[in-house]
């Protein structure tokens, strides 16, 4: 019986309401409810971006962490969670603020044969890379995530023929020549535990990078 008169109570309220005031009524909860959906959204988007930057920025090593000198070994074709960690490697490249040209398996500590390299602004994912140098050497002035505050130049060959696995797992081929042969070329390295360290040019010649070089 109390409970009949409390909804007539109610409902004889929500009557009451003038036209005006429920229209004013609507329109608040409108408005309101689309600044919290927008925070909310917001919110989520940027969790979700400093999520995949922070975790994969945490498992960067650097020297002389034992990781950076082994020799990487092949990548199988059912190897999912590799693939899945690439995938959030290309996704933390391409989320940068600052500019960064690549990053390979060993430097998150994992010595496999498999890296993520910017090209034509995208991160694409290489598995079991082969190179063919086929440019002439020229020194290419590079710095690297696992080596802080250490830029030089190194010879690189201007230009490489380049065959991988992608994500799909199937047998790609480019043809790269600069920055982008550059990138590959130091990336292929660290899956041999070579760094730029191991070859930095004595004396830094004229040709020199844009000044927002990216880190490898
Ligand atoms: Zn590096």
């Amino acid at each position: 019986m109390h409970l009949y008169v409390l909804i007539y109570a109610i409902m004889s309220k929500a009557y009451l309401m003038s036209g005006t005031e429920y229209e004013w009524m609507k329109k608040i909860v409108r408005r309101y409810i689309f600044v919290l959906l927008g925070v909310a959204a917001s919110g989520l988007f940027y969790t979700a971006v400093s999520l995949s930057q922070s975790s994969i920025e945490e498992m960067i090593v650097v020297v002389p962490h034992p990781v950076l000198r082994q020799q990487a070994v092949p990548i199988l074709a059912d190897d999912e969670e590799t693939v899945q960690l690439l995938q959030e490697m290309a996704e933390y490249l391409e989320d940068s603020v600052l500019p960064k040209g690549g990053i390979s398996l060993p430097q998150v500590a994992v010595a496999k044969r498999g890296f993520v390299a910017m090209i034509d602004d995208e991160a694409v994912i290489m598995m079991n890379p082969s190179l063919v140098f086929t440019g002439e050497e020229v020194p290419s002035l590079e710095g690297c995530l696992s080596i802080p505050r250490t830029f030089g130049y190194v010879n690189r060959s201007a230009a490489v023929t380049i065959e991988y696995h992608d994500e799909d797992w199937i047998r790609k081929t480019l043809h790269l020549e600069d920055l982008e042969a550059f990138i590959v070329q130091h990336e292929n390295d660290h899956l041999n535990g070579i760094l730029i360290i191991d070859k930095l040019l004595a004396e830094a010649p004229e040709r020199v990078r844009d000044i927002n070089m990216p880190l490898e």
